[in-house]
């Protein structure tokens, strides 16, 4: 059995990606910063859980040495601390770039190092690298970066057959997006937002990364795919307006 590894894989996308893969046969290592729910999202597909910090290359480094025969590589670890830049601390900056874009870069980096030749990478990105959301900035510039990373990542690991695409999903139903749901009136407008009415589910984002890992994808490569039920035709939500209404003072 090939292996695959999803960094970011305890929660979410990315736990339902290591689902996918795992009922399609691979042998899943399930990594990501928080060991215990890695460790129970192991156990639960019957893969190996590993602790890794994207954020620190010694722990992807690690993480990624431990791997043998890695055909599949999904990066899905993911945050967003939000804010209006001018009132943006420069740590919440730094650490929403450190986590979605160099943490990308390391896992691609480390990922090159041990996949082998004809494999397939998958990066998860978001609607967000084409579609701005005020008070979104370091999620938006990180994910924006996301997507020139894995086309240059495209190019340069064409030569060894290996594939580097990326996902931009809408709104799915995750812990990351948990808080939406307080905010009032802001679900109902990502949802107005959205031509196809709802919002996504991580099986629909799972079976993409599945897709793009099969070799039913075996020309693709450098591309990045809108999974959003048409989100991208129209405009982003107006979170900062709706976060500032919901603070306001009432009276
Ligand atoms: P999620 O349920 O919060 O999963 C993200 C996982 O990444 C969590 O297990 C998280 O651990 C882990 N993580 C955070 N920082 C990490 C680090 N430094 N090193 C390793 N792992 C780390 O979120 P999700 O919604 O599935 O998001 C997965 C990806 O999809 C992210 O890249 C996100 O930006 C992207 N995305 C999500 C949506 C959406 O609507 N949900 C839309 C577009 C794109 P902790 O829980 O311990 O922090």
């Amino acid at each position: 059995m090939s292996g695959a590894i999803v960094v970011g894989g305890a929660s979410g996308i990315g736990l339902a990606s290591a689902k996918v893969l795992a009922a399609e046969g691979f042998t899943v290592s399930v990594a990501d910063v928080n060991a215990d729910a890695a460790r129970a999202a192991a156990a639960s597909i019957g893969g190996t859980a590993i602790t890794m910090d994207v954020t620190d290359e010694d722990s992807v480094a690690d993480g990624f040495g431990k791997l043998d025969d890695l055909r599949v590589v999904v990066s899905c670890a993911g945050l967003s601390l939000p804010g209006a830049i001018a009132e943006l601390g420069l740590e919440q900056w730094q650490t929403t770039i450190d986590v979605c874009l160099t943490g990308s870069f390391l896992v691609l980096k480390h990922a090159a190092q041990h996949i082998v030749d004809g494999g397939s990478v998958v990066v998860i990105s978001s609607l967000n690298a084409r579609q701005p959301g005020a008070g979104m900035a370091g999620y938006c510039a990180a994910k924006a970066g996301v997507t020139t990373l894995v086309e240059v990542a495209a190019l340069e690991f064409a030569p060894r057959g290996i594939r580097v695409n990326a996902i931009a999903p809408g709104f799915i139903d995750t812990p990351l997006t948990a808080g939406v749901a307080l905010v009032p009136g802001l679900l109902g407008e990502y949802i107005e937002n959205t031509p196809l009415g709802r919002g996504g589910r991580p099986e629909e984002i799972a079976d993409m990364v599945a897709f793009l890992a099969s070799d039913k994808a075996a020309w693709i490569t450098g591309a990045a795919f809108d999974v959003n039920g048409g989100a991208h035709l129209r405009r982003y939500p107006d979170v900062l307006g709706k976060v500032r209404a919901m603070m306001a003072p009432s009276g």
